[in-house]
């Protein structure tokens, strides 16, 4: 089995977090000057590796492995979210370029080929995933012409600061991967409460996004009398709380539904609000239970709609579906897991978004968590023991050995 160097993991991944450190975290947007100096970076460690690097027209990071007859693709996303934690993403990419050093180094590794990937905008500053779709299935011009930033930026804009404009784009040839592995840290606290060191992941979540709309009437705060008022603030907290009561009774076990953003008009102490917004999202492992919540909204609103006096719409936003990991990859995962953690490892759905769901349709992927202390991610405070950090490394390129092995076999 190829073996890691736990401490030259650490050592990179502390070197990564060099671009754009804040903190004890890293502030590192999608095309930033930080985000495309780390990409230069990894591209140059992906050579020293041996490896042949490709940044390609939308800043995807490919090590390309000039030896290998099958290949196993590796990686996961190099950006951060705004002054947020320093491993997210990167730790699975660190880990890749690991894994591509270990196999070169070791005899048992001859003819078996990592390919590692540092994919661009998984956390969304420009679109959605933007690099692992532009792998697996291309962005069209439309979209990437539509594309911003949060504060504006045209993405075209923001490609070409970065250097990045009129580049190539990678795509997918599923002849030269036997799949695609991703390492992640958990993001939540499952793995910690039970005081166990690896996640074997099940299935991404889907999330679902609505926006809801109620029109009301603006009026006088202190002359309008209470019976002849349209107050849309008051009708779409009604509808909130209708939802997280009927969610509660209809959802899964795992189910979680958020809304997260609510929006009044004008937004006055002293103005009866006469249109008010909020966004409803809910994720699932089971599209039959994300189809049951949708189908519950619709007939909340419908039923606050019709029994006024406001005016309730609904407009569907975004619905990314779950996907399954490869039940042969998870066994990989647990196998290696048990070697180095025995009993110190589960299986478990992942409720965040990663870019294995959006590669998962195109070829058989893995996902595999370590722990993350208290359940933090997406602050600056984010971290993982070193000894986690180790294991997990470990964990992971006996994984990736066992599928590029049986691939072989
Ligand atoms: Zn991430």
């Amino acid at each position: 089995m190829p073996t890691i160097d736990g401490a030259r993991v650490v050592a990179d991944l502390r070197r990564l977090a060099d671009f754009g450190r804040y903190k004890t975290g890293v502030h590192r947007p999608t095309y930033s000057p930080e985000d495309v100096a780390s990409r230069q970076w990894l591209a140059e460690q992906f050579a020293a590796a041996g490896l042949d690097p490709v940044i390609d027209g939308i800043g995807n990071v490919f090590g390309r492995n000039r030896q290998a007859a099958r290949r196993l693709l590796v990686g996961s996303h190099s950006e951060t979210q705004p002054y947020a934690g320093w491993l997210d993403g990167a730790l699975g990419v660190v880990y890749a370029l690991e894994l591509a050093r270990a196999f070169a180094a070791d005899p048992a590794g001859a003819g078996l080929g990592i390919e590692p990937v540092a994919w661009a905008d998984e956390e969304g500053h420009y679109g959605n995933m933007l690099g692992s779709r532009s792998f697996t299935d291309g962005l069209t011009d439309a979209e990437i012409a539509a594309a911003a930033s949060r504060d504006g930026k045209p993405l075209r804009q923001a490609l070409a600061d970065a250097g990045y404009a009129g580049r190539p784009y990678q795509r997918l040839d599923p002849s030269r991967h036997v799949g695609y592995l991703e390492a992640h840290i958990e993001q939540g606290a499952t793995l910690e409460t039970a005081g166990q060191r690896i996640g074997i992941v099940t299935a991404i979540i889907g999330a679902w996004n609505y926006w809801v709309t109620v029109t009301g009437e603006q009026n006088h705060a202190g002359t309008t009398e209470m019976r002849r008022r349209k107050d849309a603030g008051v009708a779409l907290v009604r509808l909130a709380t209708a939802i997280h009561d009927r969610f509660t009774a209809i959802a899964g076990p795992r189910t979680v539904w958020t809304i997260g953003r609510m929006l009044l008009d004008p937004n006055a102490p002293s103005i009866v609000p006469g249109r008010a917004e909020m966004q409803v999202q809910f994720r699932d492992t089971d599209t039959a239970i994300l189809a049951r919540c949708e189908d519950a909204l619709v007939e909340l609103v419908a039923a606050a709609d019709r029994a006024g006096p406001c005016r309730i719409a609904l407009t569907p936003l975004s619905k990314s579906l779950p996907a399954a990991m490869d039940s042969r990859f998870q066994a990989a995962i647990a196998e290696a897991a048990e070697r180095h953690a025995p009993g110190l490892h589960r299986h478990m759905p992942s409720g965040a978004g990663h870019d294995a769901q959006v590669l998962a349709r195109r070829l058989p992927s893995g996902m595999m968590f370590v722990p993350s202390i208290g359940g933090v991610s997406h602050h600056w405070s984010e971290d993982t023991s070193e000894a986690d950090i180790v294991l997990g490394a470990q964990v992971f390129a006996d994984a990736a050995t066992a599928i590029l092995q049986n691939e072989v076999d």
